[in-house]
């Protein structure tokens, strides 16, 4: 932090952060239930987070609903929820045009990210994403680095302010459904803090493996140790490193190992009619092999004059529903943009997902029972830092005040 102020700090959408006095990373492991650390500790293959916890801080918060990535992701940069930065889903009904896109692109995020308004005031930023669909969102508005390992072979300084990212992190570009996607991003990480230093850095990881391997299985265990190992040489670097997820994922199978959906569309055609209803899956996005955007989590559209509450209460008494809402009780609950969610919310149970109709969902490439997320169940995230932690008064944690508690809430700093 050449020239920069220890007492420096920035206020983004009402809360101030302090700047570090050390570098600080912050990792979003996509995908990461708690038991994926705790069974990764139990079996011994994560010995540096085991010692750091041990003095740092082992906690739990809960992420946004939809437990989905790009809400999250955009809810743990900004530090507040949907209904403040209006990323509600991966995809959505534009109520503008009526038209279903994704929510990637930046006009629809409407507040600044605590990213960007550190870089404005001169610290050394950098982002790194596993997909290239979150680079965009994270990196907007953004001065510094910012890239994602899906595309790291066509980083330029001028989009990416770096290049000749194969060479730097010294790894083959990697598939996008891969445990190498991930294993890019912390590499990059770690050459960052060697060769620029950042002040702030902010990893985000896929899914991929998490999609198919339970906690304490010997795949997630091996991602997990790889994990550790980059952890540690971020740590040996002198780095702060806070770790959290953008949601849990549980198993969505029953136990003949099919997946168990409620296909929401066939259930709303035969109570309203074929074609008077809409339902949407935020889950939906260009990279559906893995789950095919099967989620515990959809939103449908009414026809004019429906009666929101009635079709929400008979909805609710489906097997394995677990909260069906109208939109304005699902906005409140959830602190989600009122305008960007339909006429009902649905969530299902934890080990149940949400569909439109069997024939819209190719689950050909499923080579794994379905592990997926969505819902309430998979709310529940870590929030971990390598250093110990005060001040926090028991208070309810979001895995969006990571920022906030890595910043502003270290054990003996100024
Ligand atoms: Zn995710």
């Amino acid at each position: 932090m050449d020239g920069i102020s220890r007492d420096l700090s920035v206020e983004v959408n009402g809360r101030r952060y302090r700047a570090p006095a050390q570098p600080t990373v912050v990792v979003c492991v996509d995908g990461s239930e708690p038991d994926y650390t705790t069974e990764a500790i139990r079996a011994g293959v994560m010995p540096f987070l085991e010692k750091a916890l041990a003095t740092g801080a082992d906690l739990r918060a809960d992420c946004v609903v939809p437990s989905f990535t790009n809400p999250n992701n955009l809810s743990i940069v900004t530090g507040r929820p949907p209904a403040v930065h209006g990323i509600a889903g991966n995809y959505f009904l534009n109520p503008e045009t009526g038209r279903e896109v994704m929510m990637n692109d930046p006009e629809f995020l409407r507040t600044g990210t605590i990213l960007a308004a550190f870089a404005d005031a001169g610290l050394k930023v950098a982002v790194v994403t596993a997909k290239d669909k979150l680079r965009t969102l994270l990196g907007h508005r953004m001065k510094g680095i910012c890239f994602s390992a899906e595309k790291a072979d066509k980083a330029s300084i001028a989009e990416n302010g770096i290049d000749d990212l194969l060479a730097f992190v010294d790894r083959p570009l990697p598939s996008v459904y891969s445990a190498d996607l991930s294993e890019f991003v912390f590499a990059a990480g770690v050459r960052l803090l060697e060769t620029k230093r950042p002040d702030i850095m902010y990893l985000s990881t896929t899914d991929y493996i998490q999609h198919k391997h339970a906690p304490g299985t010997p795949v997630a265990n091996a991602f997990y140790a790889m994990i550790d190992r980059h952890l540690a040489a971020m740590d040996r670097l002198g780095a702060v490193v806070a770790l959290t997820a953008d949601h849990g994922m549980n198993a969505k199978f029953g136990p003949d190992g099919a997946p168990q959906v409620i296909y929401l569309q066939t259930v709303l055609d035969a109570m309203l009619g074929e074609g008077a209803t809409r339902v949407i899956l935020p889950i939906t996005d260009p990279y559906v092999v893995h789950h095919g955007a099967l989620g515990s989590f959809a939103t449908a559209y009414l026809p004019a004059g429906a009666d929101a509450a009635a079709v929400a209460a008979r909805l609710s008494a489906l097997p394995g529903m677990e909260l069906v809402l109208d939109g304005d009780a699902a906005a409140r609950r959830f602190e989600l943009p009122r305008e960007r969610i339909g006429d009902l919310v649905a969530v299902s149970e934890r080990n149940w997902v949400l569909g439109t109709r069997a024939d819209r969902h190719d689950l050909s490439g499923l080579d794994a029972p379905l592990r997926s997320h969505g819902g309430i169940s998979e709310q529940r995230v870590p929030l971990m830092v390598t250093r110990a932690v005060t001040g926090l008064d028991g208070r309810r944690l979001r895995n969006f005040d990571i920022f906030d508690v890595a910043l502003n809430h270290l054990a003996g700093a100024a």
